[in-house]
């Protein structure tokens, strides 16, 4: 994997880095909960030798009017093109800060340094940057990679549980798709007992196979959507209620609900179907959609970015570990699979 240090001493790893790569100025973007748990580890002569931004934490904060506040803060330092924003922070920093970095003067240098589950084992690979606007998901962005990403499982301690089950399901994802081994694996263990350093290097390995087969997302690489067809909808129209969900919260009931699908559509077998939804439901509080809630994920779901000509398009499962892409499902689908999961979620 190019670029990606996953590393079990960050001082050490950002001193040779800094040894070997000099820059005019250096920039540190981090919301109010990494300034706090995650800026004290480190390294003294970095922190000292850096300029800071400070945005306010959550998804609310991904839009242009933060990337505004971040860009000013960049030409109030006035940082040249040689200047390097290191990134430090979850999804959100790392999409955003990202973002800001590489259309700044026409792009500057960045670093991340992922400190969710999440980011660690999926936003830190594959370059994709970006803003929600309007409402929508990651509407506005472009892809570059970091110079260099830094993982260090050493931050996940300070990460609240419910953050650390939202990225288990990217984890979970990266099984069901790619590799059956992993999923038995996991499947033994409990959320309090799983091997993080081991789930990150398994699910980082898969992940960067994946993107170095299809960098631009034009074929293979929409495998890694399993779960979030039907996942994203449910995020967005959630998020306009009083219980907005986290990103891996609606993707596991995505997976769920696509894993059905698969079972319907693409022989997925039976057995391993309902092995999903059991694990699942045992992993993941699984709130139920109602049925004014169904209708408002429609027109989500037609907005996805992966349909062509207004249809649907999934990625689904052939069986656990193997996934395939660009099947078409219906509303129908959909309907069916909701119905199945809301008779038998646990109440
Ligand atoms: P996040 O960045 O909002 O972080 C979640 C919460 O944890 C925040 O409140 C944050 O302040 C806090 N936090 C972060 N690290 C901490 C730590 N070590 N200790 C204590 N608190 C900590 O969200 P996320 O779940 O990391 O990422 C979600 C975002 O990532 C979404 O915007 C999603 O679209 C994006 N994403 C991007 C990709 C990609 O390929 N670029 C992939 C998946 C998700």
């Amino acid at each position: 994997m190019h670029n990606i240090d996953i590393t079990n001493n960050i001082s050490d790893s950002l001193h040779s880095f800094f040894l070997n790569n000099t820059f005019s100025q250096k920039i540190i973007l981090m919301d109010s909960n990494t300034a706090l748990h995650c800026f004290p580890l480190l390294p003294v002569e970095i922190k000292n030798t850096s300029h800071t931004i400070i945005i306010e934490s959550g998804e609310k904060e991904k839009n242009i009017h933060t990337c505004q506040y971040i860009w000013e803060q960049m030409t109030h330092h006035q940082l040249d093109r040689k200047a390097l924003m290191i990134l430090l922070g979850g999804g959100v920093i790392g999409d955003m800060g990202g973002f800001c970095a590489a259309t700044y003067k026409r792009g500057i240098a960045f670093i991340t340094i992922p400190t969710t589950l999440l980011s660690q084992v999926d936003a830190s690979i594959g370059g994709k940057l970006g803003i929600d606007f309007q409402g929508l998901k990651n509407h506005i962005g472009l892809f570059t990679n970091p110079i260099k990403t830094f993982i260090h499982s050493e931050f996940l301690k300070t990460l609240p549980k419910r953050e650390l089950h939202s990225g288990f399901a990217e984890v979970i994802k990266h099984t069901l798709i790619a590799d059956k081994k992993y999923w038995n694996e996991i499947t033994q263990n409990t959320l309090e007992t799983q091997n993080w350093e081991k789930n990150i290097q398994n699910s980082l390995a898969i992940k960067s196979e994946i993107v170095t087969k299809d960098p631009h997302e034009q074929n293979y690489r929409k495998i890694l959507n399993f779960g979030h067809t039907i996942g994203h909808a449910l995020e967005s129209a959630y998020l306009k209620t009083n219980t907005p969900l986290l990103h891996g919260e609606a993707i596991a009931i995505g997976m769920v609900l696509e894993a059905f699908i698969s079972f319907k559509k693409c022989g997925l077998p039976r057995t391993e179907f309902l092995e999903i939804f059991k694990y699942i439901q045992q992993t993941f509080p699984l709130s139920p959609i109602e049925a004014s809630l169904k209708n408002k994920i429609f027109p989500y779901i037609l907005q996805d970015k992966k349909n062509t000509n207004n249809n649907i398009q999934a990625s689904l499962l052939l069986q656990i570990g193997k996934a395939v892409f660009d099947i078409p499902i219906t509303f129908q689908d959909i309907e069916s699979s909701i119905e199945y999961y809301n008779a038998f979620r646990p109440h």
